[in-house]
């Protein structure tokens, strides 16, 4: 009880699980009148599961070689939609061939060498030249295209849920900077939407890069706002930095997004939010 009240307002969101690196944090996070969400594992559990496997006639592939295929190039990789697919394919028993030369580009996919082949994985958006919206896509999928020596073999479809209590967070974040949360997601339009329109956000912006995350929140600052980022993955890292706060998702967060955050969500509990964007709010009503 005698602590000054900016510690104990770190002390009060240590409890609610919000781990603020410094004093500063609970003022920065006092001023915020603006939230941006990240939707993959911010927003949603970030554990989706593989819902559609559609091999492309010709590619000589059933649905169980193109998971296969996929799985191999995707197994290096911690990315939710990676474990998604490893982990389908472990369900299905099957074998996975060995991956080389593995990289992965942020936002967009991976790119594997297996058995002699070139197998990437990822965004039809970003991978595809001419892409137009699959059928997987319009149904609110999240979809990943795959390809072998530069051609499309198959596309996998995916879907995640929302948080247990996602809406109630959106409302409670709305009620306090007086404006909807917006989604910032690197999925396509209608995963972001259809996900949107189940906890209550009305601004998407979809298929973003991390720079274009970053550049949607400097559009935001500059026009006055103080922008509480929340994410979770390395994509998110850009726009955590630019944020005038950046809170990352401690349990699932990668390494890059908890080093670049101001504060982080230690149990992944994003419904603690609006309570401690409260209790900074009261912080500084005291120390004023
Ligand atoms: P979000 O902004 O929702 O967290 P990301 O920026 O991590 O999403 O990913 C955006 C898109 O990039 C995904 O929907 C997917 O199409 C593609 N992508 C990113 N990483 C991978 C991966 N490891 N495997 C397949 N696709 C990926
Ligand atoms: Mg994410």
């Amino acid at each position: 009880a005698t602590m000054p009240p900016l510690l104990s307002a770190i002390a009060n969101a240590g409890r609610h699980g919000v781990l603020a690196k410094s004093a500063v944090v609970m003022e920065r996070l006092a001023q915020v009148d603006a939230v941006a969400l990240d939707k993959t594992g911010t927003l949603t559990e970030g554990t989706p599961r593989v819902t559609a496997l559609r091999p492309l006639p010709g590619s000589g592939l059933d649905e169980d070689a193109l998971l296969a295929l996929a799985a191999a190039a995707e197994h290096p990789s911690e990315h939710p939609l990676a474990r998604a697919i490893t982990a389908a394919a472990r369900e299905r028993g099957l074998v996975l061939a060995d991956a080389t030369a593995f990289s992965s580009a942020p936002g967009t996919g991976v790119t594997a060498t297996v058995k002699g082949q070139e197998i990437r994985v990822g965004a039809p958006a970003r991978l595809l030249p001419d892409d137009d919206p699959t059928e997987l896509e319009k149904e609110g999928h999240t979809v990943v295209v795959v390809l072998r020596d530069g051609d499309p073999v198959g596309y996998l479809g995916l879907a995640d849920r929302p948080r247990p209590g996602a809406a109630a967070t959106v409302a409670a974040l709305t009620a306090h900077t007086g404006r909807p949360p917006v989604l910032l997601t690197g999925d396509n339009a209608p995963a972001a939407r259809r996900l949107a329109d189940e906890v209550g956000i009305t601004e998407v912006r979809a298929g973003l890069l991390p720079q274009d995350k970053a550049a949607a929140v400097r559009e935001w600052e500059s026009a006055g706002r103080k922008v509480l980022l929340v994410g979770d993955g390395v994509n998110d890292a850009p726009a955590l930095a630019a944020a005038h706060t950046g809170v990352a998702m401690g349990r699932a967060g990668s390494d890059l997004a908890l080093e670049t955050a101001d504060a982080v969500v230690v149990r992944d509990e994003l419904a603690t939010l609006p309570a401690v964007l409260h209790l900074a709010r009261r912080a500084r009503r005291l120390v004023i």
